[in-house]
């Protein structure tokens, strides 16, 4: 078989644990006997990141600034048990933390989902991808602990004169304190990102928050995208017949909730936080969750919303065969794939994401599953089968649909 060319590489991140090993059988199995691959690799794996001391991480992120794509495994956030575990010399950061940074991006996260792994929420037959501002708020808030009567001011000195001092409250007994911030700057590349995802998957978009109550601060979220709407994105929504709207955060839970799903929903980052959760738990598994982290300037990071599976991992060290699931992976390459075949303008590389979710989504409708979702399963008689297993039978579909 003659395999697919590409153009330009992908920005490859390797990763650790069973994840690593999962990406190494989905290349093989998966990807090099169909496609010409080219890749840019880096190996995010905790011992190479602590040999570069995290040198590697900023590298990969500014090629993925670099060639527009990337795919990435998942990878060992360090703690102080892995510290010991891995004879660390720091405690590396977040590798995605760090390339959200680099890249300025937001993340979305949407279920894959099939026919015999029902929702709990009856209504929903399209995926719902949820967008998290991923900055500021009550992550980065200052606190305090109120320990007696006093009074609370909210103080702003600014650096060309602008000043404002008002009572936040005139404690009469102790309390707590909290003072928040966000930035033009960061709501601004939030933005950029949602509409430019939207476009990508042609999806509607849709954005809330609690204007009604908070009248500057969540305001300002609202007036930001209606004005980056308005001048920059509104006509080429109307082109493909997308829509975009605000509503407050109380009416879109309720019409997520009747929803038939099938859009973007886009929260501040404490609503993303925990809505994200709700969402994905109600649509199945954690195994089932893809992850895109996307740049304002149209940069793409496609990798699994899961970790590295580390309670899977250490059984395989002791010689078992595990029935971890590969799906949200094997879409992270999928997506990958399909949006470099897209830039670049290489239609058969773009329609070989599209047959390779095909084919992974034909072999679970088929009974053929990871131990995970066997117990999720309904209206099938579904046979657990190990990863290596479940990918080969991907692979048998997969060659059929390509001959
Ligand atoms: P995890 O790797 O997502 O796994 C948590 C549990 O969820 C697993 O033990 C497993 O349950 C189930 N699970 C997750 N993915 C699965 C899959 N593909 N197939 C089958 N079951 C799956 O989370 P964690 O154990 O909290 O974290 C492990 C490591 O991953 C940590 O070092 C953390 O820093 C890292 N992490 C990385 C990322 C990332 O790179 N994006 C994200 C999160 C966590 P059972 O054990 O019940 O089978
Ligand atoms: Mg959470």
């Amino acid at each position: 078989m003659n395999r697919i060319p590409m153009k330009t590489p992908l920005v490859e991140m390797d990763g650790d644990e069973m994840t690593r090993i999962l990406w190494q059988q989905i290349k093989e199995e998966l990807i090099l006997p169909f496609v010409d691959l080219k890749t840019d690799y880096y190996d995010l794996g905790l011992p190479e990141r602590e040999k570069t001391r995290d040198q590697i991480t900023t590298d990969a992120a500014n090629a993925i600034k670099r060639y527009g794509v990337g795919v990435k495994c998942a990878t060992i956030t360090p703690n102080a048990q892995r510290v010991t575990e891995y004879s660390l010399t720091e405690m590396w950061k977040s590798p995605n933390g760090t390339i959200r940074a680099i890249l300025d991006g937001t993340v979305f996260r949407a279920p894959i989902l099939i026919d015999s792994v029902k929702p709990v929420v009856k209504t929903w037959k399209k995926p719902i991808t949820i967008a998290r501002h991923a900055y500021g708020d009550v992550y980065r808030a200052t606190e305090y602990r109120v320990p007696e009567a006093g009074k609370a001011e909210l103080v702003f000195t600014g650096e060309h004169g602008a000043s404002f001092r008002k009572t936040i409250y005139d404690f009469e007994c102790p309390g707590v304190l909290q003072g928040m911030y966000n930035k033009d700057s960061s709501i601004r590349s939030f933005a950029h990102s949602c509409f430019q995802y939207a476009i990508s998957t042609r999806q509607d978009l849709w954005f809330s928050t609690k204007d009604t109550i908070s009248k500057q601060y969540d305001h300002t979220f609202k007036d930001i995208f209606q004005a980056i709407f308005d001048t920059d994105y509104k006509a080429k929504f109307e082109e493909l017949g997308l829509t975009y709207f605000y509503t407050l955060i109380d009416d879109a839970v309720a019409r997520v909730i009747r929803s038939e799903g099938g859009y973007i929903w886009a929260c501040k980052n404490y609503d993303g936080d925990v809505m994200s959760d709700m969402v994905s738990t109600a649509f199945g598994s954690l195994a089932m969750m893809t992850s895109v982290l996307v740049s304002p300037d149209g940069n793409f990071e496609y990798e699994a919303a899961h970790g590295t599976v580390t309670r899977h991992y250490y059984k395989y060290l002791q010689g078992e065969e595990t029935s971890t699931n590969p799906m949200a992976t094997i879409f992270a390459w999928s997506g990958a794939l399909s949006k470099r075949g897209e830039l670049d303008r290489l239609p058969e590389l773009e329609a070989f994401g599209r047959k390779l979710e095909e084919a992974s989504i034909e072999t679970l409708d088929a009974g053929i599953m990871t131990k995970d979702l066997v117990g999720l399963a309904e209206g099938i008689t579904p046979k657990a089968v190990t990863s290596i297993a479940f990918i080969r039978e991907i692979r048998a579909r997969l060659t059929a649909k390509l001959a």
